[in-house]
């Protein structure tokens, strides 16, 4: 939002290769006219901000309450617990509430999100007016009559509604996007949503070698929410969600954090979750937490004519600077803390 001019030099990590390059990058009214290399060691390191691929920040109004059924009991439309507190939640504490999850996702450096917002049209409005003026942005998927509000469809799931045809149609008529939670219990609701050739998949926490080919082939991008899946008890064990075989087929990979009630939504945190208990490489785990930037239709790749959307950090300021790796340090080891400036142009 910022539309800024500045020069500032780093060891940059460049394209969706993540490169890692000693660098000036001047940055013209928002957008990065020139990288140019030098040839010092400069103290700061640069990298893209983050794209949260999946969130329901409506959930903030029922942080931390006891998980104590399952995942249909917590959060499965139209009767799970989370659905009867946000029905009888003011809008005023939503909007309130969203607004705080909206303004920490920013402090960990996230640009922008795609969130499933339920509650229909006013639920899709409320989180406009909650991000209101806030540099980190929403992708809103709103369901219920809520689609063409925002940015399209969040489906529950493909067995949830039973007018699909429809929704779908009207929201591809509107140009906007159509996003399935899949297989996050079972495997039997994701070939339903690939014969809709979504935008992005939620979950796939159970998906077959032939669901993740599918998507390779064709190009759909997943959203794993590992620590979710873990808190709901839809997997105990690395092998799900198979993000090692997404991985090896060619998934085009994001990274969501999920339900606000049980995870923050913090970036740094789940990247650390995915190095360490899916033993996801560096490289590949932080280009998830961004690559989701292209659903917004502006990726946060640093490259050369692109808007600058990037975060300056400071490893001096802590024992970072010992890091024989910075990629790995930033995935498995990095936080909000060391963060120095936020340079967000999304
Ligand atoms: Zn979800």
């Amino acid at each position: 939002m910022g539309a800024e001019d500045l020069v500032i030099e780093g060891q940059a990590l460049l394209g969706e290769e993540l490169l890692a390059r000693n660098v000036t990058i001047v940055v013209e009214r928002g957008i990065i006219r020139r990288i140019e290399e030098t040839s010092g060691r400069p103290a700061a390191w640069i990298c893209p901000a983050f794209f949260n691929a999946h969130t329901h920040v409506g959930d903030s109004v029922a942080m931390d309450i006891p998980v104590t059924g399952d995942l249909e009991e917590m959060v499965t439309p139209p009767h799970g617990l989370k659905h009867r507190i946000l029905a009888s939640t003011p809008e005023d504490d939503l909007v309130a509430a969203m607004r705080a999850t909206v303004r920490s996702m920013y402090r960990y450096g996230t640009a922008g999100f795609a969130d499933f917002r339920e509650g229909g049209v006013p639920g899709v409005e409320a989180l406009g007016r909650a991000a209101e003026g806030l540099s980190c942005r929403p992708l809103i998927l709103g369901r219920d009559g809520g689609e063409l509000a925002g940015d399209g469809a969040g489906i529950s799931s493909a067995r949830d509604i039973p007018s699909l045809d429809e929704v779908v149609s009207r929201t591809r008529a509107a140009g906007k996007l159509v996003a399935f939670h899949a297989g996050e219990r079972d495997p039997f609701d994701i070939d339903t949503a690939l014969t809709y050739e979504p935008d992005l998949l939620v979950h796939c926490t159970h998906a077959t070698g032939e669901h993740l080919k599918r998507c390779a082939d064709e190009a759909i991008p997943v959203a794993v929410c590992a620590r979710s899946n873990w808190l709901f008890g839809v997997t105990g064990s690395a092998r799900n969600p198979p993000v090692r075989g997404m991985i090896d087929q060619g998934v085009p990979l994001l990274i969501g954090t999920d339900n606000c009630m049980t995870v923050q939504p913090d970036p740094w945190r789940e990247m650390s979750f995915l190095t360490t208990v899916y033993r996801v490489p560096p490289d590949t785990v932080l280009r998830a937490a961004v690559a989701g930037s292209a659903l917004s239709g502006s990726s946060y790749f640093i490259r050369e004519r692109s808007p600058a959307n990037f975060l300056v950090l400071a490893p001096r300021e802590s024992n970072l600077w010992l890091s024989r790796d910075p990629v790995r340090t930033l995935a498995s080891r990095a936080g909000a803390d060391n963060i120095l400036k936020k340079v967000i142009n999304s």
